[in-house]
């Protein structure tokens, strides 16, 4: 047996064969070849590969997600047989002597641009697909596609570090445990496990180990352990701690439907952040009493180019329809820092966390945030909507938000499409000028999500993507706390209630504290509604009060 240690960052305790993921390699090698004749084959078996590929895909999909959705592969195959698309290869290889990845590469950047710059909506979103073909073809042709096809049945993945673009990618019903060698507890990847609830185990160093793929293994949430070949004492223990959980879980049911309030009657709403609409069932399933954060740039991170309206719209109000009533608080992009779109196409940034990302580039590219804007009111007539702004630090930023929305409803009203008139507007308070300045800010809003991942790095100049910040990244810090309670004391002075979206809301070492300085809601990740939920029918506020706001 061998044990690797990290750090637990979403705990569970999970079985079975590892797969080690090894990031393939993107950059295309360029090389001359002699004869083009040779080349030019070589190209035409990867075609014919590719349209064997799609024509397997097409019948998947056909009974997985319907015929409508499956006709993309269809599509593919049109443009693998596109006249003008395989001369282009062609000539590249016979003029240039190069070899057929890069002429495909080649091809597909020229076609992307066409596309591109078309007024046509529908062909502009067609440059997506020429990339995703010419991928295809690339992958096939230096045999980068061997293996790709990851892995057919339940794995513990391990990785030296996961981006959220990947990680939203994997099949979840086929991922049981993520061990990383690198990552943050506050990155978005962890963040995104404790969202599946998935165990995870994050800085294990050693872990990323060729040798270990398809062995046995077990994964520890809880300990932040990986065994690989595990002995039987080992499984037996483990194999009595899973058992453990399930009673817990159990338990822990029997607080469904029950309200979340404590011993002494004060009242909180318990909701659930999520990513995306598939999340929802999570949602339901853990009793949660509204969405506090829905994470909308998971959209622009699963796409290959901009969502468009129609598409954000049919998400949304699947998500609205789906909570009924419940409230749901729609965070727009925040895009930007570690979470990276290709094509956004954003300059190369120093220091990315600090520069253009999430409401800066809103006001800055207001094209985009209009069509999210426009999707969003459009959805609010199908449930109870709340809007929010992400990175705000200063007043003027939500005075132009705000100047934007009346834009967009005398838009909506001019076209004749209906929109609620009760969407509640609330910013993220996760930069210290917004924190500072909550009371100037709360006059114009409806609430405030305390976002506590960012507030702790920027308030504590710690970057909390850094896997070696350790104690120096601490959201316990008494500067964290003492802007949080400002922030909720202004906040009510004000007229304005406050929730916590970021990771601390769902630390059930702090519900106390935070009952304490009187938060009005917490939204966690779905698997702690219920956990929090005990906690706070548990406590007697009158009584725990002074002291746990002694130091703060
Ligand atoms: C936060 O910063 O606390 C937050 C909830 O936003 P994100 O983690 O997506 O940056
Ligand atoms: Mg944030």
């Amino acid at each position: 047996m061998i044990t690797v240690s990290g750090k637990a960052v979403c705990a569970g305790v999970a079985f079975g064969p590892v797969f080690v993921f090894s990031r393939e390699e993107s950059t295309i090698k360029r090389y001359h070849v002699e004869n083009s004749e040779d080349e030019i084959e070589r190209f035409e078996q990867a075609r014919t590969q590719a349209i064997s590929e799609l024509d397997m895909l097409y019948n998947k999909a056909i009974g997985e997600v319907g015929e409508a959705n499956a006709m993309i592969f269809q599509i593919h195959q049109m443009m693998l047989e596109d006249l003008d698309y395989i001369e282009s290869i062609k000539n590249i290889i016979t003029d240039q002597l190069i070899n057929a990845e890069t002429a495909v590469g080649q091809t597909c950047d020229n076609f992307v641009q066409m596309f591109r710059a078309m007024d046509d909506a529908y062909m502009r979103e067609r440059s997506a697909d020429v990339k995703d073909v010419s991928e295809r073809l690339i992958k096939i042709l230096s045999g980068r596609d061997k293996g790709n096809i990851i892995y057919d049945n339940p794995v513990i993945i391990i990785a030296d570090d996961l981006a959220p673009s990947e990680t939203v990618q994997f099949d979840k019903e086929k991922i049981l445990a993520f061990v990383t060698e690198g990552g943050s507890t506050n990155s978005h990847t962890s963040i995104l496990a404790r969202m599946m609830n998935i165990p995870a185990v994050i800085g294990a160093k050693g872990a990323l180990d060729p040798s270990f793929n398809g062995k046995t293994a077990i994964a520890d949430g809880f300990t932040g352990t990986l065994y690989i070949d595990p002995d039987e004492d080992t499984i037996s223990k483990m194999t009595e701690k899973k058992r453990e959980i399930e009673e817990q879980t159990k338990l822990l049911q029997q607080l469904k439907g029950q309200k979340s309030i404590t011993k002494d009657g004060q009242k909180i709403e318990l909701c659930a952040n999520i990513g995306n609409v598939h999340d929802v069932g999570a949602v339901l399933n853990n009793d949660a009493e509204g969405i506090g954060l829905f994470r909308s740039e998971f959209l622009y991170l699963e796409s290959n180019d901009y969502p468009s309206e129609d598409i954000q719209f049919a998400a949304y109000k699947s998500v609205l329809s789906q909570m009924v009533n419940k409230r749901v608080i729609i965070r727009t992009l925040d895009i930007g820092a570690d979470k990276q779109v290709d094509y956004f196409n954003m300059p190369k940034e120093e220091n990315p966390a600090m520069g253009i990302r999430a409401i800066r580039i809103c006001l800055t590219r207001p094209d985009i945030f209009k069509t999210q804007l426009r999707a969003l009111y459009r959805a609010s007539v199908f449930g109870r909507l709340a809007i929010m702004f992400p990175m705000i630090a200063s007043e003027w930023e939500i005075l132009k938000v705000l100047e934007i929305i009346e834009n967009v409803k005398n838009e909506l009203d001019s076209e004749g499409l209906a929109y609620s008139k009760n969407i509640e507007l609330g910013c993220m308070i996760e930069t210290p000028a917004a924190a500072v300045t909550s009371d100037i800010l709360a006059k114009h809003l409806d609430f405030f999500s305390i976002g506590t991942n960012d507030l702790t790095q920027y308030t504590l100049a710690a970057d909390r993507q850094n896997p070696d910040i350790g104690e120096f990244c601490d959201s316990h810090h008494v500067a964290v706390l003492r802007f949080i309670n400002m922030v909720i004391q202004n906040a009510h002075a004000n007229g304005t209630w406050v929730g916590i979206c970021g990771e601390l809301g769902s630390d059930i070492t702090l519900t106390e504290t935070f009952l304490a300085m009187g938060i009005d809601e917490l939204s966690v990740t779905p698997s702690a509604i219920l956990p929090i939920r005990k906690k706070v029918t548990e406590t007697d506020v009158s009584a725990i009060k002074d002291i746990v706001l002694k130091n703060i």
